[in-house]
């Protein structure tokens, strides 16, 4: 067992930003020392300690493709608990591993909810188990604090939005892990199914959501749809959760486990707090180091003090789509569209809508109820002119246009592979049970 293990830090177990530095620096030896063991660093050379951390070189997802799949790996293989690569959209695959010890760090990291994980929670893990490490880390999470998990993953198709809706219900499902686009498809599949989300899943006491930005309006929008708090969270496959929401709803990074820095790619620069890409330094790793890796995320980080009195630093996750795209002389973001959509009252009903940027403006098209396609429609034209300063066409569609209804109703059921057919049965799906 790594004596480590019982020296990582529990939230409250410092008081200042001189303690919470003293934690870090002593982790960092431990860090050091298993980095050296890496094929990737060992040959670099690993620095001797805090000072000439801050003047290592960053470490790139370039990097860590070319050492695909095991060129970051520090520990025998035999030691290794599980296998991940991250869903990248680029061919070459970015792989990351872990300990059963790195697991340990993992799994607590993403249990410090405000709202904590009990054992009598019915947790819905509905995020991919395949590869990335996000349905893991949740389950791992949960099954360590006594939770019931019910595995949903939201890639497969034994769980298709009806069947999510049955189990919330039936099971009086408390807790949730998604995208936070996955709790708006439940909530129109629920509705299709002749489900209140706000009076029928009187169980459910928090959503937490990551994997994806969220814009104030939208958020609370999705608590006010479900009657239940929202708890956003932000991690990576390769790092586990960095940063959860505390009871005043921020963000904040969990230093105690990290280095955090922001890159500031025009002037080659880091810096603790500020706006810029995110890089971090994962303080208790075993299988697979990191030193001061760029998850080219852009964030703004403040150490500025919150009224929760966690003293770690606060963080504001913008994400990749940060430059947006084009709008004559502007620039959107989805996160600037989402805001406006989603500040419409919630009695108009708009759950989905869809943008495309021009030359010419902007075209914006909603799901939205016949009886307020015109409020809607010139409602969100003035927004949007107001607010980005752009002439927008906005058209409302009929409900089912953007999320087909079939989408959210079927339940198709899961086959199992087949050879021999009957008389009059079709086997053209011979061997495809999918
Ligand atoms: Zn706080």
């Amino acid at each position: 067992m790594d004596t480590r293990l019982s020296e990582r830090p529990r939230l409250g177990d410092w008081h200042t930003a001189g303690d919470l530095a003293r934690l870090q620096d002593r982790a960092l030896e431990g860090l050091l020392a298993a980095a050296a063991k890496s094929p990737f660093y060992g040959p670099r050379g690993v620095p001797s300690g805090r000072a000439e951390l801050a003047r290592y070189p960053l470490t790139t997802k370039a990097d860590l493709r070319a050492a695909y799949p095991f060129g970051m790996l520090a520990v025998d293989r035999s030691e290794l608990a599980t296998y991940h690569e991250s869903s990248g959209s680029s061919g070459t695959p970015t792989a990351s591993y872990y300990t059963a010890t790195d697991w340990l760090d993992l799994a607590e990291r993403y249990a410090r909810k405000h709202v904590g994980i009990h054992p009598g929670d019915m947790f819905l893990v509905r995020t991919p188990y395949a590869l990335m490490i996000t349905g893991h880390l949740a389950h791992a999470a949960a099954r360590s604090h006594g939770a019931t998990v019910v595995p949903a993953d939201n890639r497969s198709l034994a769980m298709p939005y009806a069947k999510v809706v049955r189990v919330l219900h039936d099971l009086d499902v408390t807790l949730t892990w998604s995208l936070p686009t996955d709790a708006l498809l439940w909530a129109a599949s629920a509705r299709l199914a002749g489900l209140r989300p706000e009076h029928d899943f009187p169980a459910l006491r928090a959503l937490f959501v990551g994997g994806e930005p969220l814009s104030p309006a939208r958020r609370a929008r999705i608590g006010e749809i479900w009657g239940a708090p929202v708890v956003e969270e932000y991690g990576a496959t390769e790092t586990g959760s960095l940063a959860g929401e505390c009871p005043h709803g921020r963000l904040h990074l969990w230093a105690d486990r990290a280095i955090f820095e922001v890159y500031d790619p025009v002037t080659g620069t880091c810096a603790p707090e500020g706006r810029g890409q995110l890089v971090v330094t994962p303080l208790y790793r075993e299988a697979m180091p990191l030193l001061r890796y760029n998850l080219e995320d852009e964030a703004e980080i403040s150490a500025a003090a919150c009224p929760c009195g966690w003293v770690l630093p606060a963080v504001r996750v913008l994400g990749r789509s940060r430059f947006g795209v084009p709008v004559g002389s502007a620039r959107l973001t989805q996160l600037d569209v989402e805001e406006l959509v989603f500040r419409l009252p919630a009695e108009y009903g708009v759950l989905f809508w869809r943008a495309r940027a021009g030359a010419g403006g902007l075209r914006l098209e909603v799901e939205v109820d016949r009886r307020r396609r015109e409020r809607v429609t010139r409602e969100l034209r003035e927004a949007v002119g107001t607010a980005l300063g752009i002439e927008a066409d906005v058209r409302a569609l009929p409900p089912g246009s953007l999320v087909p209804a079939a989408l959210l109703t079927a339940a198709p059921d899961v086959l199992k592979p087949r050879g021999l057919f009957g008389p009059g049965e079709d086997w053209d799906k011979a061997l495809r049970y999918y």
